[in-house]
């Protein structure tokens, strides 16, 4: 329905499927027919995954958004017939100076995993609103993107000081923490998103979230060192 609905999960996921290019045809800007302008943050999110999409070694001309109304039937030929030779130019995905097909392949999963990071790390970038054309090519720069992926955050938690307040268990979105009543909360590296709730919401006077940039994390602790003993109250 709107072209704001199209989430930089979805174009990674034709490219790792073996699209050779993503059409993404969209209102005009400020013809919106909502408050929510949707289509600008279609171009932003196209503006950002170009970057990465260089980033990766993939030719970012394998993207395109075009904007134009539904009256607007021969630019909408005119602009998918360009897209489409364009394409075939190129050739088929992870040829000419791109790189190898199952190289290519791996870097997408990575990136794809990535994702709900990068749109939280991005997040204020992405819902800004682009007036000017001449914004577009600076707007995200190749710097910002190499950064953006050398300093990825993980996020650890020290089993030194977890108290098993389950507190985190409870807000991590995607069930990526174990733990229970008395028993040391471990983050499963594989499924975590890093919003950072875990880092959040765990109480100041504990702390036992770690945020980790540049090292790697500290392997969990076994299932058998997880249980918390506590001293028993005097009477
Ligand atoms: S960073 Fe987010 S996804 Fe990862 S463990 Fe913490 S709450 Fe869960
Ligand atoms: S919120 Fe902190 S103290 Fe509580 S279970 Fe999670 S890591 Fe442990």
């Amino acid at each position: 329905m709107c072209s704001g609905r199209v989430d930089l999960e979805f174009i990674l996921r034709a490219f790792s499927n073996g699209m050779d290019g993503v059409f993404i045809g969209g209102c005009r800007l400020n013809e919106c027919n909502y408050i929510t302008h949707g289509n600008y943050d279609a171009l932003n999110m196209v503006l950002l995954c170009r970057k990465i999409m260089a980033h990766i070694g993939l030719n970012p001309e394998r993207l395109s958004i075009e904007f134009m109304s539904s009256g607007e039937g021969i630019l909408f030929t005119e602009v998918v017939d360009d897209f489409c030779k364009k394409v075939k130019e190129l050739g088929p995905l992870g040829t000419s100076a791109e790189i190898d097909e199952d190289e290519l392949k791996s870097k997408l999963e990575e990136v794809r995993k990535l994702v709900p990071y990068i749109k939280i790390v991005k997040r204020e970038k992405l819902e800004s609103r682009l007036d000017n054309e001449e914004e577009y090519d600076g707007y995200f720069t190749s710097d910002e993107i190499d950064k953006l992926f050398s300093e990825v955050v993980s996020y650890h938690i020290d089993p030194d000081k977890c108290r098993a307040c389950m507190i985190c268990l409870r807000r991590c979105p995607v069930e990526a923490i174990a733990g229970g009543k008395n028993r040391i909360h471990v983050i499963d590296q594989d499924k975590c998103i890093k919003c950072g709730t875990c880092f959040e919401v765990c109480p100041p006077r504990f702390g036992a979230v770690d945020q980790i940039s540049g090292e790697p994390v500290p392997p969990p602790i076994p299932e058998e060192e997880r249980t918390i003993v506590r001293k028993s109250k005097k009477k």
